[in-house]
C-alpha cells in the first residue's frame, strides 16, 4: 500500500509504519546519547503510545535501563485502513527495547475500565512482581467510569463568559478570531471527571491493593499551565478544572505514598504538538509563535528532551525535585522564561494571516503535526509499497 496522509481536522486518519518507527529511533537515538540515569527499573506507563507517555517509557528503558509495561487505546491495521500511529510507535518500541535485552510488554484497551487494570495487574504479578514508578499521560476527549458506567465527554471552554481571541487554521494558514462560548457546571464536571485526578487515584489504589507497587514508588502525572494568552481557554477554562484536581490528587497521592516511601508527582511540561494539544482553539497559533522564539534562542525542546530532563535532573538526579509553591516539578521553565514570553506576546498582537510565515513557525508547527503521524520525515521514501 502507498499509505498518503488524509487529514480530517485536527486529526490524521492514516499513519505511517517507517514514518513512525523513525520517530521512535530519533527518540531512542537521543535518549543513548545523554548520561544514563540511576533511575527507575520497573516502569508502568498509562498512556504509553504517543507523545510525553511514549516519550517518558523511551527514558525509562534507555536512560535508566528499565523494563516497562505500557497501556494504552490503539487502533490495529485491518485490510483497508492503516493502523493509528501509536500502534506503529509501540511495535517500533518494542522491538528496541528487546534487542536492547529490555522487557517490554503492552496492553491495548480501555485504562479507565476495572479490566484493563486487572490484565496490567496481572502481567506485572507474572512479569516484574512489583513497579517501582507508574507515569499517568493520558489524554482522553471521553471516559467511562467504572462503577456507574455513566459517560463522560470533555469540553475545551472558557469559564464565567464568552471568549474571543485569534487562533490559526495550521494546514491553511489562515488566522481568524475565534469565539468560545463559556461552559455550564455540567460541562466542567464532566471535563474534571474525564481529565482529572480520579482514574489516576483508582490505578495506584488498585496497585497498591494488589501489592504490585512497589515501596518507595514514584508516581507521575503531567500538567500544563502556560501563558496569559491561553488562560481562558486553558488554564482557567474547563481543563484548566481538570488539571487542578489532577494536582490536588499529586499532593493526596504523595501524602499517602510517604509512609511506603513513595512519592506522587505533577510535572507542569512545555506545550508541543501532540494529537490532544492540536484540537485546542488559541493554542496551536500561541505553540508557532512559541517555536519561533524558543528556537530561536536555542531553547527548543520536543517531547523527549522535556522527559529526559525530567527524569535525569528532576526526578532521579540524587536530590528532592526542586517544586513550585504547589508541589508542582516545572519543565515548562524555558517556556515560561520572562523574555520568551515577551517576546511571544509582542509577536501575538501583530500576527496575521498576511505575516504568518513570516513571525511565526507554522512551517514547523506543520510538521511537527504530520510528523506525529510518521509522515513528512525527510529520510523516508513515501512512494514506496509498505505493508501496513
Ligand atoms: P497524546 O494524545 O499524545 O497521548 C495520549 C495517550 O493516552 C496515548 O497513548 C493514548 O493511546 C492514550 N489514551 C487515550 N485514551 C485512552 C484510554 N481510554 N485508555 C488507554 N489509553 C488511552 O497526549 P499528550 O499531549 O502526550 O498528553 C499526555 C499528558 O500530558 C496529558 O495529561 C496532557 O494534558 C499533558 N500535557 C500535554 C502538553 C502538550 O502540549 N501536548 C503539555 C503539557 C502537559
Amino acid at each position: 500500500m502507498i499509505i498518503k496522509p488524509k487529514v480530517r481536522g485536527f486529526i490524521c486518519t492514516t499513519a505511517h509504519p517507517v514514518g513512525c518507527a523513525y520517530q521512535v529511533q530519533e527518540q531512542v537515538n537521543y535518549v543513548k546519547s545523554q548520561n544514563p540515569i540511576e533511575g527507575p527499573k520497573k516502569v508502568l506507563v498509562i498512556g504509553a503510545s504517543t507523545g510525553y507517555g511514549l516519550a517518558s517509557r523511551i527514558a525509562a528503558t534507555f536512560g535508566a535501563g528499565a523494563n516497562t509495561i505500557g497501556v494504552f487505546f490503539e487502533r490495529p491495521a485491518s485490510d483497508d485502513r492503516t493502523a493509528s500511529a501509536g500502534w506503529y510507535n509501540t511495535i517500533e518500541f518494542e522491538k528496541q527495547a528487546r534487542e536492547a535485552g529490555y522487557y517490554a510488554e503492552s496492553i491495548n484497551g480501555d485504562a479507565f475500565s476495572d479490566e484493563v487494570k486487572q490484565l496490567t495487574i496481572d502481567l506485572i504479578r507474572a512479569n516484574m512482581g512489583q513497579v517501582d514508578m507508574v507515569v499517568y499521560s493520558l489524554a482522553s476527549p471521553r471516559r467511562t467510569h467504572p462503577k456507574t458506567g455513566e459517560v463522560f465527554s470533555s469540553v475545551l471552554k472558557p469559564l464565567g463568559g464568552t471568549y474571543s481571541n485569534k487562533t490559526v487554521n495550521f494546514h491553511t494558514g489562515e488566522v481568524t478570531e475565534v469565539t468560545i462560548e463559556a461552559a455550564n457546571e455540567e460541562e466542567i464536571r464532566q471535563t474534571v471527571a474525564v481529565m482529572g485526578g480520579e482514574d489516576w487515584e483508582m490505578w495506584i489504589h488498585a496497585l497498591q491493593e494488589a501489592g504490585v507497587l512497589a515501596d518507595g514508588a514514584t508516581t507521575l502525572a503531567y500538567s500544563y499551565i502556560g501563558p496569559e494568552i491561553t488562560q481562558a481557554v486553558y488554564r482557567e477554562g474547563t481543563i484548566g478544572r481538570a488539571k487542578d484536581h489532577l494536582e490536588a490528587t499529586a499532593l493526596s497521592l504523595n501524602n499517602q505514598l510517604q509512609a511506603t516511601g513513595g512519592r506522587a508527582y505533577v510535572s507542569v511540561n512545555k506545550a508541543l504538538v501532540t494529537q490532544s494539544s492540536s484540537a485546542i482553539p488559541v493554542v496551536p497559533l500561541y505553540i508557532s509563535l512559541l517555536f519561533k522564539v524558543m528556537k530561536e534562542k536555542g531553547l527548543h525542546e520536543g517531547c523527549i528532551e522535556q522527559m529526559y530532563r525530567l527524569f535525569a535532573e528532576q526526578l532521579f538526579n540524587g536530590n528532592k525535585a526542586a517544586v513550585d509553591e504547589k508541589g508542582r516539578i516545572r519543565v515548562d521553565d524555558w517556556e515560561m522564561r520572562s523574555d520568551v514570553q515577551s517576546e511571544v506576546d509582542t509577536l501575538w498582537n501583530k500576527v496575521s494571516t498576511d505575516n504568518l510565515g513570516e513571525l511565526s513557525d507554522i512551517a514547523g508547527y506543520r510538521k511537527d503535526f504530520f510528523k506525529l503521524f510518521g509522515f513528512e520525515v525527510d529520510s523516508v521514501d513515501y512512494e514506496l509499497d509498505v505493508t501496513p
